[in-house]
């Protein structure tokens, strides 16, 4: 659970401005980062406190291994013996939406929102119940065929331990979690997708993530390029604070929350336009 946030009331005002900018927004689309899922208890990956901090890094070149030995790749996957595979998997498993991913799914669900974007593997914005959405770095739960990208939902792909690594069933390439690791590209189907959508938002949200990392740094630029807004909901500065339209200094959770109050409400019928 979220710590106890109250909302000053200048800004519940600025919450209503914001709220007023994605019910006038054509195609609003939001990016969120890490720090809308530390209020689900997964924390940063670097820094005090952090996962890779802890349990240390993962191997910077993690892709070129699966490629040079998929078999072990996949034995390791199945069975972590690695610290830092170990505590990314107990914290992920263990984590559960917040109140920013449900809102977030809440926006989608009453048309303000076209899709979300995110840098997170989490899974928490598809278990809070987001329909279009982009996942930049991939889903730790998630397999991908290196090959053709089409995505397998692990409850549904059986792996045989004897036979490794799987081979995609449309076009045998190799099959490997879909997280994006080091040293791998980032999927062009998704990256083609994550550009349509941007090119289409008028109005950007822009949820626990500084924005400063490729190719998401670009997201929010090219909307404001557009003549588009930017929201930014952050309880810190970020370098894209002073781009920003409205900042929203507070945590994603309860700020959301709270940002959807406002746009349902005046999205009521018999009050709308
Ligand atoms: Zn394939």
């Amino acid at each position: 659970m979220s710590d106890p946030f109250t909302i000053a009331p200048g800004l519940d005002a600025e919450i209503a401005r914001a709220a007023g900018l994605l019910r006038a927004a054509r195609s609003a689309v939001a990016l969120t980062g890490a720090g809308l899922s530390v209020e689900s208890g997964i924390p940063p990956f670097r820094g005090p406190g952090g996962l890779w901090t802890k349990h240390g890094e993962p191997p910077l070149d993690g892709y070129q291994r699966f490629l040079r030995d998929p078999a072990k790749a996949w034995r390791e996957r199945l069975n972590p013996t690695e610290g830092w595979a170990r505590g990314l998997r107990e914290t992920l498993d263990a984590a559960r939406p917040n109140p920013g991913h449900l809102a977030l799914a809440g926006l989608e669900q009453r048309g303000l929102l076209a899709c979300v974007i995110t840098q997170n593997i989490d899974d928490l914005h598809r278990q809070a119940g987001s329909r279009a959405l982009l996942e930049i770095h991939g889903n730790h739960r998630w397999l991908r065929c290196i090959d053709c990208h089409r995505r397998f939902d692990p409850t549904g792909f059986a792996v045989d331990p004897e036979r490794l690594p799987p081979l995609c069933p449309e076009c045998g390439g190799w099959v490997k979690g879909d997280t994006v690791q080091f040293g791998e590209p980032i999927p062009p189907d998704v990256l083609r997708d994550c550009y349509r959508a941007v090119e289409r938002a008028d109005c950007m949200l822009l949820i626990g993530t500084s924005g400063t990392v490729y190719p998401a740094a670009e997201f929010p630029l090219e909307v404001l390029r557009a003549g588009g807004s930017l929201i930014e909901v952050n309880p810190y500065e970020s370098e894209l604070s002073p781009l920003a339209t409205v900042s929203l200094r507070g945590p994603g959770g309860a700020v959301m929350e709270r940002l959807l109050q406002h746009a349902a409400a005046a999205a009521e019928p018999g009050r709308a336009a």
